[in-house]
């Protein structure tokens, strides 16, 4: 039987229910232990290999809860680590407890309070499975869930790393019901199933808030629903950890304390564009500055900063929001993402009257953005006169630390660094693959930054017209772009050329 915990009034008769939630206050619900590889043991934590954050957390949470002192840690191989979890939750219906973890934040389905979806109770076959799907992305990290009916049945695959995994492909499963109870959660008309649609479903998982914004999108074998994922309650990622060059986070730091001008990210999605304008805003974070946001979604939660939410449907798009808070006194503005003119011509008026704006904008590397801005209609004495900074960026995979091995690097490879001005390494790392990194060979992501700070020299043949290649051997050296700066992180060891060519490209 499961280790019982000590109530704080053990002398009175206790409900089951109360025993069964003082229970649940010292032992992980099983999914969680399996899946984050961390077991409660009594006055024991019972740890596999690489046990996750997430069961850590939740682990302590419970003990200091129950009051309970003295825990001894204990470290298994992973036999080791199914054996315990065996053993622990032997006399539970192992059944019941998995798949049913993730519950609707708001309590629709609870009975009027919030409750937290390792508290939930065991349900029918196909919210076990949307659950168990649910529950499988978060806990890996996954950005974005995929559910995609096809011929045959259904398939679903995670985004991790900015790769699509697959981690369901099924013929007997009934997909209209498990897109259904999708549409439900996320508050979607199920009726309407020929239009594409979209809503968020709020969850929260062991105490964390985590938002998903869903998307259904009509197809010949029926809707496919597409959730991203959103921990807001990660936290962003220091500046200190984005992989940038002194040089670099010094730059950051003039950017942001700029009175006024226009600075933006490019890159495509899912390059790290919010969290780097996140990290500038928090750089520009001062009393004595307001400062708002307009975004889409709202992917953190910043303390000290007004963010607001787009929401098209109603009128409320980047260029009416971005005027909405021009009447709100600010002094620093973050505008999600300027895509069409009249955003852009807003953000180059705002600049004008001495406001400073952050946003981000679809463009191959820096100089690419003059470009873009050209092409939205701003004219070139416009974006010269407000143009102050641009930081392009990409992330490469990183090297799996346990598998990859070292050999001379060739002389095609050597070529690659000599007409990028860096020395050529001596030896370079490939990727190979093994249990620690799911065979891939690659493991996390590293960040690479191209960024020019818009100065004279550079500001005058903007204002002239000159062309992307012109005005970008004046914003940098080779060595400074994307490609050179993804050659570094090679000849550091951190990644293969392989995949900064396909990342990045060797433009030059
Ligand atoms: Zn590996």
């Amino acid at each position: 039987m499961l280790p019982k915990a000590e109530t704080s009034h053990p002398s009175q008769p206790v409900s089951a229910l109360e025993e069964d939630e003082a229970r649940a206050g010292v032992v992980l619900p099983f999914a969680l232990a399996r899946d984050t590889r961390v077991i409660l043991d009594g006055d024991t934590l019972v740890l596999g290999p690489k046990p996750l954050a997430l069961g850590l957390r939740e682990a302590q949470r419970r003990v200091a809860t129950a009051g309970q002192e003295n825990m001894r840690v204990t470290h298994l191989d992973a036999a080791a680590f199914d054996a315990a979890l065996a053993r622990v939750y032997d006399q539970v219906d192992t059944q019941e407890q998995d798949g049913v973890l993730f519950e609707l934040a708001d309590g629709t389905t609870g009975a009027g309070r919030q409750r937290d979806l390792l508290d939930a109770e065991s349900d029918a076959p196909v919210i076990q499975l949307v659950n168990q799907l649910l529950r499988r992305a978060v806990t890996s990290g996954a950005s974005d869930l995929h559910i995609e009916p096809y011929e045959d049945g259904l398939r679903a695959r995670m985004r991790i790393d900015g790769f699509l995994q697959k981690i369901m492909d099924r013929s007997d499963v009934p997909t209209r019901r498990v897109v259904s109870r999708l549409k439900v959660m996320a508050g979607l008309d199920i009726a309407e199933t020929r239009l594409p649609q979209d809503g968020r479903i709020p969850l929260t998982f062991g105490g964390r808030t985590i938002d998903t914004r869903v998307s259904s999108l009509p197809g010949n074998y029926g809707e496919r629903i597409v959730l991203r994922i959103l921990d807001r309650s990660s936290g962003l990622m220091p500046l200190s950890q984005l992989g940038l060059s002194n040089a670099q986070v010094a730059l950051l730091h003039r950017l942001s304390a700029l009175p006024n001008g226009i600075i933006l990210a490019t890159g495509p999605t899912g390059a790290g564009k919010t969290t780097t304008l996140y990290s500038l805003l928090q750089l520009a974070n001062r009393d004595e500055r307001n400062i708002v946001t307009v975004e889409d979604p709202i992917e953190y939660d910043l303390p000290g900063i007004s963010q607001s939410q787009i929401n098209a449907e109603i009128g409320m798009t980047f260029a009416n929001g971005l005027r909405a808070t021009l009447r709100q006194d600010p002094d620093v503005i973050l505008v999600g993402e300027i895509r069409d003119g009249e955003t852009a011509s807003v953000a180059a008026q705002a600049a004008l009257t001495g406001h400073l704006v952050f946003s981000s904008l679809h463009a191959n590397g820096s100089v690419g953005a003059v470009v873009r801005l050209r092409d939205l209609g701003l004219d070139d004495f416009l974006i010269a006169a407000t143009l102050r900074g641009v930081i392009a960026q990409r992330l490469l995979r990183r090297l799996c630390d346990t598998c990859s091995t070292t050999r001379a690097v060739t002389a095609a490879e050597t070529a690659h660094f000599e007409r990028h001005q860096i020395e050529p390494p001596a030896y370079v790392k490939d990727a190979v693959g093994c249990d620690e990194c799911g065979g891939i060979g690659y493991s996390g992501r590293v960040g690479v930054f191209e960024m020019i700070e818009v100065g004279e020299t550079l500001r005058a043949a903007i204002d002239r017209g000159e062309n992307e290649t012109a005005l970008r051997a004046i914003a940098m050296q080779e060595r400074e772009s994307l490609f050179g700066q993804g050659l570094l992180e090679v000849a550091a060891g951190q990644t293969t050329l392989a995949e900064t060519l396909r990342v990045v490209g060797d433009v030059a």
